[in-house]
C-alpha cells in the first residue's frame, strides 16, 4: 500500500506534543511495521488546525489534493488531532477517505472509514480534539486578559513606541520611539491649543511626515483626532476599547495635554461648529432661549443677524451681540481670580473624588483578572464583572476629566487680555467662547433697537449654577 504521512505542530510554546520530525519518525515506524511504502510526507510547522486559527495550512491543502488525485491508499498521522480540530474538516476528510477507499491511520491504528465502528471512533476523537481546541482558546483568552490587566502590550505595536526583545525572542519592554513620539507630541500640543485637526493634517502632509502605517494617502483629520485621544499615550492599557489599567510602558503625552485634547475633540458642540461657517463667533455656541435651538447667521435687508435656526423666535444684529459678549468675556478673563473662577474649588473636590474612584475600581478589576487567571471564576463571570466595572470606571473617568483648564484659556487670562484675544484666530476665539459660556439669547421686545442685556439673563458661565441675571451681570 502507498502511504502518505501528514505531520503538524502548532505555535503553542507550551505544546507538549512532538516535533514534526518526531511525528514523522513515529509514522514511518508504523508504515514499516505494516509494510506500507511511504510515497510522500506533508508537514505544516507552526500552524494551528483549530477553527479559531487564522493562518492557512498550505501543506494540508496540498495533502487533500494529493489524496483526491488517487496517489495514496492510506493516510498516516501521529494522532487524530494532527489533521483537524474542527468537525467540519474531519467530516470532509472522512468523506474523501470513505469515497475513495483510503485508509485512515493514527496513533498506530488503521481505520476503515466505510465501517460504522471506525467512523464512530474517529468521529469521537475529532469531537474530543475540537473540545481541546476550545479549552485552549479559553485559556489563551484568559492569558490575553491577564496580560491586559498586567499592562503588557498585546497585538499590533502602538505608533510612537518600539518593543525590546531578549536573546531568546521573549518580550522585555515597550519603549518610546523618539522620532515618532515627537510627531504625536506636536499633534497633541497643536490640538490642545485649539488648532483644527484638518490644518495639522495638511501641515504634516506638506512636510512629508510619514503616517503610522506608511502608505501614500497621507494624514487624515480623523487620524490626527484618534491619535491624540489614544489612552495608550498616557500609559493606559486598553482592552476591548476600554481602559483596564496602567500599562507597563512609559507615557508619551502628559496627562493634562491629553485631557485637553479629549475634552476639545469629544465636545458635542464641536460638530455643529465645523458645519457652520467659521467666520461668525457665536453661531454654534449661542442658543435660542425660547426653544433651545442654535442661532445661525442670516442676512437681513440691512445687516447680518443671529437668528433662531428652527423657529425664528429671536434675532439680534451680529456685531451688537458679539461686542457685548466679548466685553463680558474680557472682563471675566482679566480678573485676578479668573483661573479660580474657571475651576471652582467644589468642582476640584469632585474631580479628586472621581480620580480616587477610578483608581479603586481599576484595582478591583485587576484582582478579578487575577482570580480568572487562577480559574476561580469562569470567563462568563469575568465578562459580566468586567462589563459593569468598566462602565463605572468610564463614568468616573469622564467626571475626573471634566474640569481641566485648557491651555488656550489659561494662556489668555490676566491683564491686557484684549491684546492676546486679538491675536487668536476666529477658530480659537470660538473655542474659548464654547469652553466658557452657555450663551442664551432671549426674545426681542417690540420696538427695541439696541441689545437689551436682560435678553442674555439666562446665560451662564459653563459649570456655574447661577445665571448671569442671578449674578447681577446683566
Ligand atoms: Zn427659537
Amino acid at each position: 500500500m502507498r502511504a502518505v504521512i501528514y505531520t503538524r505542530v502548532s505555535s503553542d510554546p507550551n505544546n507538549l506534543g512532538r516535533s514534526v520530525d518526531e511525528q514523522e519518525a513515529d509514522c514511518r515506524a508504523v508504515c514499516q511495521r505494516e509494510g506500507w511504502q511511504v510515497v510522500r510526507v506533508f508537514s505544516d510547522n507552526d500552524r494551528s488546525a483549530s477553527r479559531y486559527a487564522k493562518k492557512e495550512r498550505p501543506q494540508y491543502q496540498a495533502l487533500r489534493a494529493y489524496l483526491e488525485g488517487g496517489k495514496a491508499d492510506v493516510l498516516v498521522m501521529w494522532e487524530g488531532s494532527r489533521a483537524q480540530r474542527d468537525l467540519e474538516a474531519y467530516l470532509s476528510l472522512r468523506n474523501l477517505c470513505a469515497r475513495d477507499g483510503i485508509g485512515y491511520s493514527y496513533s498506530g491504528k488503521l481505520y476503515d472509514l466505510t465501517r460504522t465502528d471506525d467512523r464512530f471512533t474517529t468521529g469521537l476523537d475529532a469531537l474530543l480534539a475540537e473540545r481541546e481546541a476550545d479549552v485552549t482558546r479559553d485559556r489563551v483568552m484568559r492569558a490575553v486578559r491577564a496580560n491586559a490587566a498586567a499592562g503588557k502590550p498585546h497585538g499590533r505595536l502602538l505608533y510612537g513606541y518600539r518593543r525590546v526583545y531578549g536573546d531568546t525572542g521573549q518580550y522585555v519592554a515597550q519603549v518610546i520611539h523618539e522620532e515618532h513620539a515627537e510627531v504625536i507630541r506636536e499633534a497633541a500640543r497643536r490640538v490642545a491649543s485649539g488648532e483644527p485637526c484638518r490644518s495639522i493634517a495638511l501641515d504634516f502632509n506638506r512636510r512629508g511626515i510619514p503616517t503610522p502605517r506608511g502608505g501614500e494617502k497621507g494624514w487624515s483629520l480623523s487620524q490626527i483626532g484618534r491619535m491624540v485621544q489614544n489612552p495608550g499615550y498616557i500609559g493606559k492599557r486598553v482592552y476591548l476599547g476600554k481602559i483596564v489599567g496602567d500599562a507597563d510602558w512609559p507615557p508619551l503625552l502628559d496627562a493634562e495635554t491629553y485631557a485637553v485634547c479629549r475634552s476639545i475633540l469629544t465636545d458635542p458642540r464641536r460638530k455643529t461648529q465645523r458645519d457652520t461657517a467659521v467666520r461668525h463667533l457665536l453661531s454654534g455656541p449661542a442658543l435660542c432661549d425660547v426653544c433651545d435651538s442654535r442661532l445661525r447667521v442670516q442676512k437681513n435687508r440691512t445687516h447680518y443677524g443671529y437668528v433662531c435656526a428652527e423657529r425664528f423666535c429671536v434675532s439680534v444684529k451680529t456685531t451688537v451681540l458679539e461686542q457685548f459678549v466679548v466685553a463680558v468675556l474680557m472682563g471675566r478673563l482679566s480678573r485676578p481670580d479668573a483661573l479660580d473662577l474657571l475651576a471652582p474649588p467644589e468642582d476640584r473636590g469632585a474631580v479628586e473624588r472621581a480620580r480616587e474612584e477610578v483608581k479603586q475600581k481599576r484595582a478591583r478589576l485587576t484582582e478579578w483578572y487575577a482570580a480568572a487567571a487562577r480559574d476561580e471564576i469562569t470567563p462568563t463571570g469575568l465578562a459580566a464583572i468586567e462589563r459593569t466595572l468598566l462602565a463605572e470606571i468610564d463614568d468616573a473617568e469622564q467626571r475626573a476629566e471634566h474640569i481641566e483648564v485648557p491651555p488656550l484659556v489659561r494662556n489668555l487670562v490676566g491683564p491686557a487680555v484684549e491684546q492676546r484675544w486679538e491675536r487668536l484666530t476666529i477658530g480659537q476665539r470660538r473655542e474659548v467662547v464654547s469652553l466658557l459660556l452657555e450663551l442664551r439669547v432671549g426674545k426681542t421686545y417690540r420696538g427695541a433697537r439696541s441689545l437689551d442685556p436682560a435678553r442674555l439673563g439666562n446665560s451662564r458661565w459653563r459649570g456655574d449654577s447661577q445665571t448671569w441675571a442671578e449674578r447681577g451681570l446683566v
